[in-house]
């Protein structure tokens, strides 16, 4: 049995190493550089998502929760048959439930490290303890997919994370909710960020992002959008 897993996860790790080829990962430089949406390095989005295409699907993506703003969130979700992609943190351990609630409804729960530490200034053996100490909490139900913080990733923390089995996903919008911001400035940013195949960033850790999303999911709907989970996280 463990032999054919292990043959099973060869598989599919020299797949992942395939697509990420041609990735050239750039390190970030924090918040600043992400507020500009950068590091998005060529190719990233091709590894993890497949070819751009002009099919009206989103992919939302919420990180560092789960928090006490999550189960309305997955709520509102499930009200427009929507799946979304977690990239969680270690407050998994204190929301279990909701870590349970987003498996069970179709959504992918991603790796989003322990302690969100900005892991290109730490060792290699720290990249790795902090993916799988979430990897532990989450259990069978984590995605194979990981948002590096902050953005910052570099080729040695891509490797690690992939041979780990995390592939990295990167954004192509977000919607800078870590800014006090009006509620209707918010839903404006996310109808601009509105266009096929667009990578989402958000995080469920603000009631205004949660109340964003709940405003715009009737209207995605009518635009003929499908919200799904990012394909590398499947
Ligand atoms: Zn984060």
């Amino acid at each position: 049995m463990d032999a054919v897993l292990g043959a099973i996860v060869g598989v599919a790790i020299a797949t992942a190493s395939d697509a990420n080829d041609d990735v050239k990962w750039s390190k970030g430089s924090g918040p600043a550089q992400m507020a500009k949406g950068l590091p998005n390095p060529p190719g990233w989005y091709r590894a993890a998502v497949g070819p751009r295409s002009k099919d009206k699907v989103l992919y939302l993506t919420f990180d560092d929760g789960p928090s006490v703003h999550t189960a309305s969130l997955l709520n509102a979700l499930d009200r427009y048959d929507a799946k979304a992609t977690f990239f969680v943190t270690g407050n998994a351990g204190m929301h279990k439930k909701q870590v349970r609630r987003m498996a069970r409804r179709g959504h992918a729960i991603g790796n989003h490290t322990f302690n969100h530490l900005r892991l290109t200034q730490y060792p290699n053996k720290r990249v790795r303890s902090q993916l799988l100490g979430v990897k532990r909490l989450v259990g069978s139900d984590i995605a194979p997919c990981m948002r590096p913080p902050y953005g910052m990733i570099d080729a040695r923390v891509a490797k690690t994370a992939i041979g780990l089995g995390f592939q990295p996903v990167m954004w192509t919008a977000h919607v800078e909710d870590w800014q006090p911001h009006s509620l209707q400035w918010t839903i404006d940013r996310l109808r601009q960020d509105t266009k096929p195949g667009a990578v989402i960033l958000m995080h469920d850790t603000h009631s205004q992002t949660v109340a964003a999303v709940k405003a715009m999911l009737p209207k995605w709907e009518k635009q003929g959008y499908r919200l799904e989970v990012v394909p590398a996280c499947r």
